[in-house]
């Protein structure tokens, strides 16, 4: 399937979701997530329209951002960033995604030469397999990395279970922004967090009607 296509389909879900709970479709970001494919195809997605793209592992992350140096892309990195790596890459990222531990926010802010916008990753399921702060931790987290004068927290992100579970994974979604919400209400200059980055390919519109604001679609966008 050509991106358009694929593409087309999911803006009417997202139109259709966003009718269902009386939102607007230009609050939400769709993240391309072009992990699984090759840079012909990403350029492909960026023809089709997607500005913003994302990455999981370092190495797909610095070969795509290299190789497309002169496209206008805002570069959103979702996976799991080891401490060690924090200095070949913080500057080319505009969103990271997973912001789960003080020693992280310490190694960007000792690296970064501008500020960096980051959602902090929750545990909202608590699997035992899953990279995030635990729900109760989130809020005295934030406080924690205010001494670092570099990271900006503009919202929160989870990852839903694995599950058929419609329900569960709604009410993972439900808890998420309720949680964004009682950080929002701080006012914590360093932490507006406005944002829910939430929603991946089998489960965005739900993540929409509890209120995402950037969903991460890979194998339903670009393909696997
Ligand atoms: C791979 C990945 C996605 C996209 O997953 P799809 O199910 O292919 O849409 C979204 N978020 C993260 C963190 C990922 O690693």
């Amino acid at each position: 399937m050509k991106v358009v296509e694929n593409l087309q389909k999911i803006k009417d879900k997202i139109a259709a979701a966003c009718k269902t709970s009386s939102r607007n479709p230009e609050d939400i970001t769709i993240i391309g997530v072009t992990k699984y494919v090759t840079i012909e195809r990403t350029k492909e997605t960026i023809a089709a329209g997607i500005h913003n793209l994302g990455e999981n592992r370092l190495e797909g992350f610095i070969e795509k951002y290299d190789c497309l140096q002169d496209a206008n892309v805002h570069w959103h990195f979702i996976g799991t960033l080891q401490s060690r790596k924090v200095k070949n890459v913080i500057d080319k990222v505009d969103m990271l995604h997973s912001l789960d531990r003080l020693s992280l926010a310490k190694e960007i802010n000792k690296r970064a030469t501008k500020t960096i916008d980051c959602f902090v990753q929750v545990n909202v399921s608590e699997e035992e397999s899953k990279h995030g702060i635990k729900a109760d931790e989130v809020l005295r987290f934030i406080q924690d990395v205010k001494q670092y004068e570099r990271i900006r927290v503009v919202g929160l992100m989870t990852m839903a279970p694995h599950t058929e579970d419609k329900q569960l994974i709604r009410s993972v979604f439900r808890q998420l922004r309720e949680l964004k919400e009682t950080i929002e209400h701080q006012h914590l200059s360093h932490a507006p967090c406005h944002y829910l980055s939430m929603g991946m390919s089998n489960d965005y519109e739900i993540a929409i009607e509890e209120g995402a604001t950037h969903i991460r679609i890979g194998t339903k966008l670009v393909g696997k």
